[in-house]
C-alpha cells in the first residue's frame, strides 16, 4: 500500500520518517572521500575504493564529474540500496538527511529539497538503506 503524508513545510517534518532507499542523489552527487586507512578498517572491497592521493582514497566512481558511487544500486529518486551499508565509510555516516547537503544532492538530481517537499511518499520499501556522504 502507498502511504503519502502531507507535511509541513519545516525540515525537521518534512524529513521524519523520510526512507532514503526511494532517493539516493548524495551517493551520485558528490566525491565520497575519506583517509585511506579507513577503508581497511571498516573492511571495504579494494575494488570499490580508488586512492585519490597518499592519504586519502574515495569510493570508486564518485570521482569525476559525473560521480555515482559504485556500491550503489537501483536508480536515483525511485529506489535505491547501498551494497555495503555496514561499511559504508564515515561520509557516508556524516551526512544527514535534510541539510544542506543532502539539498544540494536531491537539486543535482532534479529533487526538492526535503525541506520545501510539500508532500513527501513515506511508504516503506525493501533493500539495504543508503546513507550520505560528506
Ligand atoms: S540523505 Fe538526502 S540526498 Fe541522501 S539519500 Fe537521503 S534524502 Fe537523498
Ligand atoms: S552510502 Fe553506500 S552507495 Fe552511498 S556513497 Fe556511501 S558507500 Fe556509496
Amino acid at each position: 500500500m502507498i502511504v503519502t503524508r502531507t507535511v509541513a513545510k519545516r525540515a525537521a517534518a518534512a524529513t521524519d520518517g523520510f526512507d532514503c532507499r526511494r532517493c539516493g542523489a548524495c551517493c551520485a552527487a558528490f566525491r565520497v572521500s575519506f583517509y585511506w586507512a579507513e577503508a581497511e578498517a571498516v573492511g571495504l572491497p579494494s575494488t570499490l575504493i580508488e586512492q585519490i592521493g597518499p592519504w586519502y582514497a574515495c569510493m570508486a566512481g564518485s570521482n569525476g564529474p559525473s560521480p555515482h558511487c559504485r556500491a550503489l544500486q537501483g536508480e536515483v529518486g525511485h529506489r535505491v540500496s547501498c551494497s555495503v551499508y555496514g561499511q559504508r565509510p564515515s561520509p557516508c555516516r556524516e551526512l544527514q538527511v535534510g541539510d544542506a547537503r543532502c539539498s544540494d544532492a536531491r537539486h543535482r538530481h532534479g529533487l526538492p529539497a526535503l525541506s520545501d517537499a510539500t508532500t513527501i511518499d513515506l511508504s516503506p520499501t525493501s533493500g539495504q538503506p543508503v546513507s550520505p556522504k560528506r
